[in-house]
């Protein structure tokens, strides 16, 4: 072949592979680590280097929310870890105690965030060193090749994930409508194979989107919930395999989080009874939509993890589990395999109201 051609082969090449390269941003991460520099020293950041701080890719959207109260406590914490003027705070602030975050969501980000600053500051030189050196695009392709060997399936090639935005707020990730957002110290802190499922945990959320029904999810509030009880209970069982306690104390390492979640799996039977009830006393509009959205929130904490997950992990012991895989963005299907992996099970299972009610409220959308 002469040189010409091979050349204009490899610019094909190096352009194909430009193109579908993954967009990992870690803008928001470098300006973490400037406006913490400063503050380390004893210094006072610029009105300017806030605003970069601002308009970088993974804090961006908590500026422009409506609700400031994310950006707000990101930026109080900042000062709180990194200032060492606020001990008294500090101390408080740490003390919350798991029934208090329990109760209160709010003082339980706080906790979280100022938990995770707090130990970004103790391997600071260590964490900016894995931002220079790690191989991002290699534990993209690794998650993904997990994700589809999971769901025993052959990688689509032809499938566009969405970019990565790190930041730095509290170990966790969120596969959100314009990217997935990561925390760049969970990343930093967990094992190549914990990292592998964590992304391919997100993976499953922003590939399940190729498949849901988007009219029935978005129809209502309920139909919303129902369909993110399957969406997360599946995806547990990527990256949570050694269930809740295990993942809390070894992964996530914030055992408060763990207990809670821990108690939220072993009241998930009590708490699908509750959902049934719920519902069913919605369909004879014995309750109206607003009371049926507030009791939810009340019921089904954290997206439905628990319970989604306690119904993922019956299916799989009862041996059917090929079948959730291959109706992983149906609901529907996903409660009918609950019902009959309980029913084998011995153990609670929904009554054939619900289910029937369920089917009439899912049937025009999945065939
Ligand atoms: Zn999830």
């Amino acid at each position: 072949m002469n040189k010409v051609i091979l050349l204009g082969l490899l610019i094909i090449c190096v352009n194909r592979n430009i193109s579908f390269a993954q967009t990992v941003d870690l803008t928001s991460v470098d300006e973490f680590f400037k406006v913490t520099s400063i503050i380390k020293e004893g210094q006072q950041n610029s009105g300017e280097q806030w605003t970069d701080f601002d308009n970088s890719t993974g804090y961006k959207k908590y500026v422009d929310s409506e609700n400031e109260f994310i950006i707000n406590t990101i930026k109080a914490t900042i000062n709180m870890a990194f200032a060492n003027n606020d001990l008294s705070k500090v101390d408080s602030l740490l003390s919350t105690s798991r029934e208090e975050m329990a109760e209160n969501r709010k003082l339980m980000f706080q906790k979280r965030i100022l938990k995770n600053y707090l130990d970004m500051k103790e391997n600071f030189e260590s964490i900016k060193s894995f931002r220079e050196n790690y191989d991002f695009n290699n534990l993209i392709e690794r998650s993904k090749l997990r994700l589809f060997t999971f769901l025993g399936k052959a990688v689509d090639t032809s499938f566009r994930f969405k970019a990565l935005y790190f930041n730095c707020m509290y170990a966790d990730g969120y596969n959100e409508e314009d990217a997935i957002y990561l925390d760049f110290n969970l990343i930093y802190k967990m094992t190549e194979e914990q990292r592998i499922n964590f992304l391919a945990h997100e993976f499953f959320h922003n590939y399940r989107e190729k498949f849901e029904n988007h009219d029935f999810n978005h129809q209502c509030d309920l139909n919303y919930g129902i369909d993110m009880i399957q969406n997360e209970g599946i995806a547990d069982m990527i990256d949570k395999t050694g269930g809740y306690k295990n993942y809390y104390t070894t992964v996530i390492q914030e055992p408060e989080l763990g207990e809670i979640m821990v108690s939220l799996y072993k009241q998930a039977p009590e708490d699908l009874g509750k959902v049934q009830d719920m519902i069913l006393k919605y369909s004879i509009a014995e309750i109206s939509e607003k009371e049926l959205v507030d009791e939810w929130i009340e019921i089904v904490k954290f997206n439905g993890h628990a319970i989604g997950f306690f119904m993922a992990n019956q299916i799989e012991k009862a041996g059917y589990n090929y079948e959730m895989l291959e109706t992983f963005y149906n609901p529907y299907a996903f409660f009918a395999l609950y019902n009959k992996a309980a029913k084998k099970q011995k153990i609670f299972h929904l009554s054939d109201e619900f289910m029937a009610y369920l089917r009439s409220i899912t049937k025009e959308f999945y065939r």
